[in-house]
């Protein structure tokens, strides 16, 4: 269970600061969880949206399109994105949703009408000043603009900023799409430098938004030799061609049945020696079992949860180094905040601009954190990350007195 995978991160932070009470009984619960059912055609489509807190600002964060969507998930999804904006110092809270379909057996059209039926159960408890959704995976960014057309509509306001990760002829954000890809790429650029490292080789399992950017934007530095996604794993010791990939996986939604590549298992594929490993699926990916076999120098966490708990003490335990989810996938909530600050003010950055910022943002985060002694760094980001919401929360109390 997800949660247990929180609550296990959350008390190993705790072993190296103490806070007070309240802040510890806030960081373990959500403050709102939403679970509502829409009413498509002859279907009953379970949806969810949990709030973590909005000490920092508005709640923020994604929401999921996939058969696994519960609770659960949401619980843990919306809590890295609490410790995600703190780390990152964005003025939002945690918030995370899904809708419990399979985005890939419904047409443009139905998706449309389960987007807006969603918004009409939901309203109440959204908006740019509450709680702002964002897509994740299975959801895109013609999703967000169905769904802010209908918030509205409904609200008979006009503000694009209910929600982010919209198309870019929509109030969305120039360099969004890259964002969260980019910022991987800064996180294994930096990690190379600091390990003197010029150039090497890596795997990525998912080629979706996160893993195709990633892949490209990282294509200069190494050599990627093998990729997985839901369909299968390839390898190809040459290594691929990034834009063929690319190309293949916008087009079909997947990598499968790529060609010039052996077809190897899940098992094999994460025991391939190479220096970067880079999951960028989802949840629980590398297990114990898994974790044992890898033979790599880094894993660079691009998905949230990759890593179960065992896992991450195995790799702890064999000094292979764990860069954290909510350091590395941060790219995305910061042009989602860029986003949403843009649409606040009514103005266009451009993508030179939008880059050059979250590049210096992301460098100066992973250093940050790189700089710590302590040698786990999930534990140093959850840290720096709890006594922001701490201070925030202390300074909220003596204001109100
Ligand atoms: P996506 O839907 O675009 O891509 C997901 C990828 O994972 C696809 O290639 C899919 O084939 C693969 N995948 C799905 N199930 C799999 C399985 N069982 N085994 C192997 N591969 C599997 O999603 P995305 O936006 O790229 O998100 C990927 C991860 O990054 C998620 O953990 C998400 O929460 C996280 N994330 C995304 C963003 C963003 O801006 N998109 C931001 C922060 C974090």
């Amino acid at each position: 269970m997800l949660s247990q995978l929180i609550k296990k991160q959350y008390e190993n932070s705790m072993r190296y600061m103490t806070v007070n009470e309240k802040i510890k009984e806030m960081m373990m619960t959500p403050m709102k969880e939403i679970h509502e059912t829409i009413q498509f055609k002859n279907e009953k489509i379970e949806c969810y949206r949990v709030q973590y807190n909005n000490i920092l600002g508005p709640y923020k964060g994604g929401l999921r399109f996939n058969l696994c969507v519960d609770l659960d998930e949401c619980r843990a999804l919306s809590f890295w994105m609490m410790i995600k904006c703190a780390l990152h110092k964005l003025p939002f809270g945690g918030g995370k949703g899904g809708i419990c379909i399979d985005p890939n057996l419904y047409s443009k059209e139905e998706l449309k009408q389960i987007c807006e039926l969603f918004v009409e159960k939901i309203h109440n408890h959204i908006g740019h000043n509450i709680d702002i959704p964002a897509p994740d995976v299975g959801s895109t960014s013609e999703m967000m603009r169905w769904m802010n057309e209908k918030y509205m509509d409904i609200k008979q306001i006009k503000q694009l900023g209910n929600f982010t990760g919209k198309p870019v002829d929509y109030g969305g954000s120039k360099f969004r799409e890259d964002a969260t890809g980019y910022g991987v790429y800064v996180c294994v650029r930096e990690w190379m430098l600091l390990n003197k490292m010029k150039y090497g080789t890596y795997i990525i399992q998912g080629f979706g938004n996160v893993g195709s950017y990633t892949a490209q934007y990282l294509n200069d530095h190494l050599n990627l030799i093998a990729v997985g996604d839901h369909t299968g794993y390839y390898y190809n010791s040459e290594g691929f061609n990034i834009f063929e990939l690319i190309s293949l996986s916008r087009m079909y939604g997947s990598i499968k049945d790529l060609k010039h590549a052996k077809k190897i298992t899940k098992e094999q594929f994460f025991s391939i020696k190479c220096d970067i490993i880079i999951p960028a699926a989802l949840e629980m990916q590398v297990d114990d079992k898994i974790a044992k076999n890898l033979n790599c120098k880094v894993v660079i966490e691009a998905a949230n949860g990759p890593l179960t708990m065992e896992a991450d003490e195995i790799l702890e335990s064999r000094k292979i180094q764990v860069i954290p989810d909510v350091l590395v996938n941060g790219g995305g909530v910061v042009v989602s905040y860029y986003e949403w600050l843009q649409n606040k003010i009514n103005v266009r950055w451009n993508t030179k601009s939008i880059k050059q910022k979250l590049d210096l943002h992301m460098t100066e985060v992973f250093h940050y954190i790189m700089s710590h002694e302590l040698y786990n760094k999930r534990i140093v980001a959850y840290m720096i990350a709890i006594r922001h919401v701490e201070s925030k929360y202390n300074e909220n109390i003596k204001s109100k007195l």
